[in-house]
């Protein structure tokens, strides 16, 4: 079959790779739309903690079964389906206690297995799950960050008509704007990007800032009767937004961390979590149940992901648009690759 292969740290070509074949628990895919994530840069820049080169990225896929293990019930051969691409154990400390995104023995296609920018891809069946008739399959491949933002959402924990701040509107922050607003928040936003900051309010923010703008604390303050906002949530990964998030809380509010910014360290002013009782939560991946639900909202088309595909690709395009996508990426929100 044909996939992009990233042999080194920018290096990546479309060749020839095996056809991967299903054991007894697993189905085979042909893959028909798979999405940049912000993870596959990273590994692309040869900076991902958690991913070995050469390796075939993807993990935002959906398409269809095109073979069965002899174990799998409940599917058949053409069915249209969604991955969750984090296969679990079922069995640990932290599986056992449903806090599977934490679980010890966690693999994930595209990250420690092949993943979807090729034709094919194996998955576990027990992972998998139908895409509905009539959702197209490029809004079904945005399941995965659809079911980040949800947990995220849960890890955030705020209550209907509190101030929720996002800084940073990528993918995430624009699916989590989104969802904080049909749970009745007042959202805020900001970003370096203009034309992220113009989709943001198209879909409904109540303010948007340039991050990089002196005034934004100051009227942050006077949006929310000088007292801050009650949820905090960096979605941009870098050290000036996680300083922003401490400034910009409440006394007793919630800062939500899900942004990485490469760096294991960062200088925060933690006496403010004991002084004035901050919730300092983390969040990664997504909880049981959480991928089911994004299905259902996407089928439902209650979140508008036509705002967030700007570019669709073909699979011998891969390499230059990952290319691009480095190289510029301020012009880039979610590039979908099509078969
Ligand atoms: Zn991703
Ligand atoms: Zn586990």
């Amino acid at each position: 079959m044909k996939a992009a292969i990233c042999e080194n740290p920018f290096e990546m070509t479309v060749g020839e790779a095996p056809m991967p074949v299903p054991g007894q628990d697993e189905l085979l895919i042909q893959v028909k739309a798979s999405a940049i994530c912000g993870s596959d840069m990273k590994a692309y820049e040869g900076k991902h903690p958690l991913i070995r080169l050469p390796i075939i990225l993807g993990h935002e896929f959906a398409g269809v079964i095109v073979e069965k293990g002899s174990q799998v019930d409940g599917f058949k051969v053409g069915d249209r389906v969604v991955v969750e691409p984090s296969s679990v154990c079922g069995q640990c400390f932290f599986c056992q206690r449903m806090q599977y995104s934490l679980c010890d023995n966690l693999k994930q296609l595209g990250h420690q297995l092949p993943g979807s920018f090729a034709e094919y891809i194996v998955a576990k069946a027990r992972f998998t799950y139908l895409l509905p008739n009539g959702t197209p399959f490029e809004k079904g491949a945005l399941a995965q960050p659809l079911a980040i933002s949800i947990h995220a959402l849960h890890r955030a924990g705020f209550r209907r008509g509190q101030t929720v701040l996002i800084l940073g509107t990528g993918t995430i922050g624009l699916l989590l704007l989104q969802l904080a607003l049909q749970n009745g928040a007042r959202v805020l936003v900001s970003d370096l990007v203009e034309f992220k900051l113009e989709k943001a309010k198209a879909l409904g923010a109540h303010q948007a800032w340039n991050g990089s703008s002196p005034e934004m604390m100051k009227e942050i303050r006077a949006q929310t009767n000088g007292l801050g906002a009650d949820v905090v949530i960096e979605a941009a990964g870098s050290s000036a937004t996680i300083q922003q998030a401490f400034s910009a809380v409440r006394k007793g509010g919630t800062v939500l961390l899900l942004g990485l910014t490469g760096h294991p360290k960062e200088e925060v002013p933690l006496e403010r979590v004991t002084l004035d009782e901050l919730n300092l939560h983390g969040t990664m991946r997504y909880a049981m149940g959480d991928f089911s639900e994004a299905i259902e909202m996407i089928h439902q088309r209650s979140i508008d992901l036509d705002a967030l595909i700007l570019k669709r690709f073909a699979l011998v395009e891969t390499p230059e648009v990952f290319e691009e996508t480095f190289r510029s990426p301020q012009n880039v929100l979610k590039s979908v690759m099509i078969i």
